[in-house]
């Protein structure tokens, strides 16, 4: 009696470990497509331009030639008011006769030749959260025009849902700079696109090393004037971006403060 009591029990023990295992797997195989899914779901499509650029993209610009008509800023040796500091967004307009230093990356957009060098060390240290593949700037400087471009399209995408003229721009603006504000006239503003969204978290932790800042945060918006963009990063110095991460604040904020503006 003793003997089969035990035996059916260890019976009952296996089967209820066969079930375990079962709902292990199922629960498993549905985090799994959870998981995928959500990756999907992540990259940035609101206004950074979804561009599938080999991975290489960036690493192949080894000396990005320097365009023809560009010049140093005036403002390159004032060491109050460094060009880096310059202050773009909706109630500060790019400044007039703006000079621009601008090279050409291998996937064709352009950038201020002053940032390459820290912008590419970011992007070659972000690959770790990255899948490994070297992230991809698919915005950088933009001229009035291309801004101009944008902005039009982005109002008529509101139009098309059938909001007024007013509303749809005011609802673009949330997106879309004003022609003349927007920081990527400037040329070291730039837009990122990774393979997963893990880069993003990675760059909020770590671009500041690199001088870069995460210009949008979502608790800035009504001090910026943007939405939360996750993609958008500007140059601002390694030190003044050290402070404006390490006090979690912005460069509005930041710039005040210094009695920058
Ligand atoms: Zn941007």
């Amino acid at each position: 009696m003793k003997g089969r009591f035990i035996q059916s029990n260890n019976r009952r023990m296996r089967r209820r470990t066969r079930r375990l295992w079962y709902l292990g797997g199922m629960a498993f195989f549905l985090f799994s497509v959870i998981a995928v899914i959500g990756i999907s779901y992540d990259t940035p499509s609101k206004t950074a331009p979804q561009i599938p650029a080999p991975p290489e993209a960036f690493s192949a610009i080894d000396s990005g030639e320097i365009l023809p008509g560009t010049q140093k800023n005036a403002n390159m040796t004032d060491t109050e008011n460094p060009w880096y500091f310059t202050l773009v967004n909706k109630w500060n307009p790019i400044p007039e006769n703006y000079e621009l230093n601008l090279v050409e990356l291998a996937g064709g957009e352009r950038i201020d030749q002053r940032i390459y060098e820290p912008l590419s060390q970011m992007l070659e240290a972000a690959m770790e959260s990255n899948w490994n593949q070297l992230p991809i700037v698919v915005s950088g400087y933009r001229t009035k025009e291309r801004q101009q471009e944008l902005y039009d399209e982005k109002v008529a995408q509101y139009r098309r849902q059938g909001y007024s003229e007013n509303r749809a721009k005011t609802m673009a603006e949330q997106w879309v700079a004003v022609p003349g504000y927007s920081e990527h006239q400037l040329g070291f503003a730039v837009d990122i696109n990774g393979a997963t969204y893990d880069l993003y978290l990675w760059l909020q932790e770590n671009s500041y090393k690199y001088g870069f800042i995460f210009r949008y945060p979502g608790n800035k918006t009504e001090i910026t004037g943007t939405a939360e963009e996750v993609w958008h990063y500007r140059y601002v110095g390694v030190e003044a971006a050290s402070e404006i991460y390490e006090r979690g604040i912005c460069l509005e904020e930041y710039l005040e403060e210094h009695d920058r503006e």
